[in-house]
């Protein structure tokens, strides 16, 4: 079925498909076997029209997918062929999909990050998270077109237990996210309850674990928002097809609800929701929901869903802690085509403490103006670049309100801020504010040290740096400071 591979001007076939190989080997070599079983493996050339490089892929996720992340890559490996190529046009070629996909178990990666079988892994319920919410009218036409099982359902590819990174604040969540992907339904898991602020990691945790058992063996694994459960029932109502609907929903394995706190209000979902959710339970199988509260806090939900929901494991993900924020941030900046400096990844994790999202996304800024502009990432440019980021999250704390919070929060005399005791229980919460003084304002050392009874500017800086020391070796005293940090901050 393979075409022809069209001559380019300056090159023969055979040198061609010899670049070809040699292409896909260094992208192999580039990112690893499992990444490139996922993603690059059915890539196909097509042809060479004119300078530019024609490849196939059999699914539209697959070419977005590749697209986005190895378009760049590709094209610059073309070039590097020099055999005229200066472009790269990815496209769908539906008829190049295999009959069957290699069994993800037999060729000894099986434990390892997922083989990409997106359409295969998840059930067709699922949506894209980038997906606007539909009306009922496309909400319809959808579950139609889902009954014949032809649209692609992907959970993000990113989002796997491999790209997440644990740390004090998530390491419940994340614990029993893995014991809840290895063995779906064991008693005390069921349902398993995750919930946490925007942006802390509930919906990477939830496609982690729906990949994990997908790939693990042949469940039925449903993931979709709890928007989306709305629309999908309200639209089985119209096209009166609710029982088709429930069918549908008790015929898998795995039920997750992301955002359940949408629910809120929706009566008639919750009702269904809950019906689905016992049936489930009752039959053995695993329900995992993820809402920005705790079970008992969502009022608004009825009194035995939340009481059901509560009944399983339930797991908090608190807010990023410093040392989080830094782990985070090595880890994305590893696969980076920039080098980011150290300094620069604990400018950002100072700065950007309201959640991993937005941690990202200045990150991802910085690399893609370092790329775009081929000039090295600095501190300088970083707080150019990220002016207006930086700028929101530079609340306009003063002095005195840190001194403030902290007296009040170690219980000691605001006085004492000022005071010349030495004793540990002042001495302490005094470094403390001076090392958020520091962090949070723009004042100068010499200036913290006048405010905080005129001290020297060496005292401060030794405070700033013990505390630093102190958060390292002791989480439970880091944790209070971020606390701190971020009263102060809101
Ligand atoms: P939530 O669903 O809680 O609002 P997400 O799961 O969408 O948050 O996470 C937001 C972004 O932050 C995603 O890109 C996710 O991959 C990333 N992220 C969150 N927590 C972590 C973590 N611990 N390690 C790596 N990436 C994370
Ligand atoms: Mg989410």
């Amino acid at each position: 079925m393979e075409k022809e591979l069209g001559a380019s001007p300056s090159a023969a076939p055979g040198q061609v498909t010899e670049a070809w190989a040699r292409i896909r080997g260094r992208l192999r070599e580039e990112v690893g076997e499992v990444e490139y079983r996922s993603w690059l493996r059915q890539m196909t050339l097509s042809a060479i029209e004119g300078e530019e490089a024609v490849i196939l892929l059999p699914t539209r996720f697959l070419r977005d997918w590749v697209r986005g992340h190895y378009g760049d890559r590709l094209r610059s490996l073309w070039a590097a062929e020099n055999l005229g190529v200066r472009r790269v046009d990815i496209r769908v070629a539906p008829e190049l999909r295999a009959p069957e996909p290699e069994a993800a178990m037999s060729d000894g990666l099986a434990g390892a990050a997922p083989v990409a079988r997106p359409q295969q892994a998840t059930l067709a319920l699922a949506e894209p998270l980038s997906s606007p919410p539909r009306s009922h009218a496309e909400a319809r036409a959808e579950s139609r077109a889902e009954s014949r099982n032809d649209w692609a359902a992907p959970l993000d590819p990113r989002f796997t237990f491999d790209s997440f990174v644990v740390g004090k604040p998530n390491e419940f969540a994340h614990a029993c996210a893995r014991r809840v992907a290895e063995k779906p339904a064991s008693p005390g898991f069921n349902p398993l309850f995750l919930y946490g602020g925007v942006g802390l990691g509930k919906t990477h945790l939830m496609h982690a674990i729906a990949w994990a058992i997908s790939f693990n063996g042949q469940r039925n694994v449903a993931y979709m928002s709890a928007e989306k459960f709305m629309y999908r029932f309200i639209a089985a109502l119209r096209a009166q097809s609710t029982m088709e609907f429930k069918e549908s929903l008790r015929s898998v394995d795995v039920l997750m609800i992301d955002d359940l706190q949408f629910l809120i209000g929706k009566d008639n979902t919750q009702e269904e929701f809950f019906h689905t959710f016992n049936a489930l339970v009752d039959a053995g199988k695993q329900i995992v929901v993820s809402a920005d509260k705790s079970p008992s806090d969502l009022s608004g939900l009825e009194d035995r869903l939340r009481t059901r929901l509560g009944c399983g494991m339930v797991a908090d993900i608190h807010a990023t802690t410093y040392e989080l924020r830094i782990s985070i941030l090595q880890a994305k900046a590893q696969g980076a085509e920039v080098e980011v400096p150290p300094r620069v990844l604990e400018f950002l994790a100072h700065k950007i403490t309201s959640n991993v999202r937005e941690l990202e996304g200045a990150l991802n800024r910085l690399i893609a103006h370092a790329n775009l502009f081929g000039r090295p990432i600095t501190l300088e440019s970083a707080q150019e670049v990220l002016h207006d980021i930086l700028r929101a999250h530079d609340r306009r704390v003063t002095i005195e309100e840190i001194q403030r919070k902290v007296a009040e929060h170690y219980n000691i005399r605001l006085t004492d801020m000022s005071s010349a005791r030495r004793a540990r229980n002042v001495a302490r919460p005094r470094q403390v504010a001076m090392y958020l003084a520091k962090q949070l304002t723009s004042r100068s050392l010499p200036e913290i040290g006048r405010r905080f009874g005129n001290r020297d500017h060496t005292t401060v800086m030794h405070a700033v740096s013990r505390v630093a020391e102190l958060m390292q070796s002791d989480s439970t005293f880091a944790e209070d400071v971020e606390l701190l940090r971020r009263m102060l901050e809101n």
